[in-house]
């Protein structure tokens, strides 16, 4: 089969199109045919060795597909069912085929297209516990949505949205600015051109923001602590220019009184009831319309490499996919 493989760690060029084994249904796994590979993050931390894998190994934690074989301990799930995960490790996404736990398979249902299901996998729980299980938004908050345009930012914009919640995003660029208005952010900061901080302070009367979701990390995170009201809650969930620096608590104190967590979507899908609540949630607002999910780019497998390029030089929105039969 066409694979996407690792040998060594690297830039995008380490991507290597290559031909693989078609993986085998281990008794706990489905054999999935790749209908949509997620290009993620977590798939650039992986490639370049931030987040240690063995190598060589196919990389690709989130995909939609069609099930080719039910391992003999895989409960129900059945031979022509499409299905979709997002994993912490990698599945092989990056593949025309890959063998996935079924404990962490979820179901797609009719209204849900292959591509759509998988792009909203794993950016879309994660905006789904952000917005509803750290502190949860309702109406008289007001959050901080940074890349605002990005995968998460486009789908927890809509969801605090949808929670009552005034959303102030920020973004680098005019279009990216319209994008994140029309999934509903009420304040548009382009921070590219314009300090954070104050514009926060002027839009919100001096008062501040409830909550801030970061998840660039490196370059706003000090911004997100300076926007913060008293005993306001600072979510640092991902690291798009860079790690965090090291933070004296005293820093919390002083500020505010805040609060700090750095979540990852693992803690908040501890069980399948949990998983399956997400995803159907997920599912039922897209068949309903309630919630839209950006496709931004679409790319054959092959170039896998020019993905990740895109993905970490900003020039994307929304989601990225591979395609392998494309
Ligand atoms: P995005 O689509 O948000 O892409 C990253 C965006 O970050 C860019 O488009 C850009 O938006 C902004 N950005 C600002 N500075 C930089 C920079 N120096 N380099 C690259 N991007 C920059 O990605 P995702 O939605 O897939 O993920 C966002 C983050 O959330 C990642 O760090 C990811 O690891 C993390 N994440 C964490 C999870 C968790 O549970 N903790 C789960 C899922 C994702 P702009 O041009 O507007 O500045």
């Amino acid at each position: 089969m066409n694979a996407i493989l690792v040998s060594k760690n690297g830039g995008p060029e380490v991507l290597v199109p290559s031909e693989a084994t078609r993986p085998e249904a281990g008794p706990a796994d489905l054999l999935v045919r790749v209908s949509a590979a997620g290009v993620n993050f977590i798939d650039v931390y992986q490639r370049t060795g931030l987040y240690p894998i063995k190598l060589p190994f196919i990389p690709g934690s989130e995909l939609s597909g069609v099930v080719e074989a039910v391992g003999a301990e895989a409960t129900g799930f059945s031979v022509g069912d499409r299905v979709a995960i997002a994993h912490g490790a990698p599945v092989g996404a990056y593949a025309e085929y890959a063998a996935i736990p079924a404990q962490r398979a979820v179901p797609v249902p009719a209204g849900v297209t292959d591509k759509v299901a998988c792009a909203v996998m794993l950016q879309g729980m994660t905006a789904h516990y952000l917005a509803h299980n750290i502190r949860p938004l309702q109406t008289g908050m007001t959050c901080l949505v940074h890349a605002a345009a990005g995968g998460v930012g486009l789908l927890l914009c809509q969801i605090a949205k949808q929670l009552g919640a005034r959303v102030i995003g920020t973004v680098s660029t005019d279009e990216k600015a319209q994008l994140a208005r029309d999934a509903g952010a009420d304040e548009i900061i382009l921070y590219t051109r314009e300090e954070v901080v104050p514009a926060v302070k002027r839009i919100t009367q001096n008062r501040g923001v409830d909550v801030a979701f970061d998840s660039v990390g490196k370059t706003t995170f000090e911004s997100s602590l300076l926007s913060l009201v008293p005993r306001g809650m600072l979510v640092s969930f991902g690291q798009s220019s860079g790690p965090v620096p090291p933070l004296d608590p005293l820093t919390l104190s002083r500020n505010g009184s805040l609060f700090l967590t750095r979540p990852t979507l693992a803690h908040y899908v501890t069980t399948r009831e949990e998983l399956l609540q997400r995803a159907n949630d997920l599912f039922a607002w897209i068949a309903r319309g309630k919630l839209r999910v950006r496709v931004g780019a679409e790319y054959p497998l092959a170039a896998a490499a020019d993905a990740h390029r895109a993905l970490e030089s900003r020039a994307t929105t929304g989601k990225v996919l591979l395609l392998p039969s494309a």
